[in-house]
């Protein structure tokens, strides 16, 4: 079996920003969070499943989300933002990589992000084929960013070349 070529490691960045709007359920890294408002956008406005997947697609250098899902096309409204996370992760496997770990930060007035946040990261591990200490999680308030209703994300993910880590099984 041929080797991925490419480096070892690849880093990649992602980062998205959605307005809070009345009416819709707030939904943060797959998690449905209990708030009088949610996100808007084009699918479910999960941002840190956007950001998350901008970061797979950027390491690989693939084209962006917007690219593959693009908000004019009607099939993806209202669309679970986990189908765009699996295709990315689709893709990196295909370039012969897998997640080693990832990092996000969240900026958002509200709701604290603390009481969920176990619950973000086992699921966001979960999507990623990782162990949940490989999902850093930190929420930040917008302090002088004037961002009360918006709330964004920024996302750093390491992938590794799957057949190093064969081999570094195999060593063992
Ligand atoms: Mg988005």
């Amino acid at each position: 079996m041929s080797e991925a070529k490419g480096p070892t490691t690849r880093i990649g960045y992602g980062f998205d920003s959605h307005e809070f709007r009345p009416g819709v359920p707030l939904k943060i890294g797959g998690v449905t969070l209990a708030h009088d408002r949610g996100l808007g956008g084009h699918s479910d406005g999960d941002l840190l499943l956007h950001a998350i997947t901008d970061a797979l697609l950027g390491a690989i250098a693939a084209p962006d989300i917007g690219a593959l899902f693009p908000p004019s096309d009607a099939k993806w409204k209202g669309a679970d933002s986990v189908v765009f996370l699996r295709e990315a992760l689709k893709r990196v496997q295909a370039a012969g990589y897998c997640v080693a770990n990832m990092d996000a930060s969240l900026i958002l007035a509200a709701p604290k992000i603390g009481p969920h946040a176990v619950a973000i990261r086992t699921r966001v591990a979960e999507l990623l084929g990782v162990p949940a200490d490989c999902v850093g999680l930190k929420a930040k308030t917008p302090e002088g960013l004037n961002l009360e209703d918006t709330a964004v994300a920024h996302v750093v993910v390491l992938l590794k070349k799957r057949s190093a880590t064969k081999k570094a099984r195999k060593k063992k």
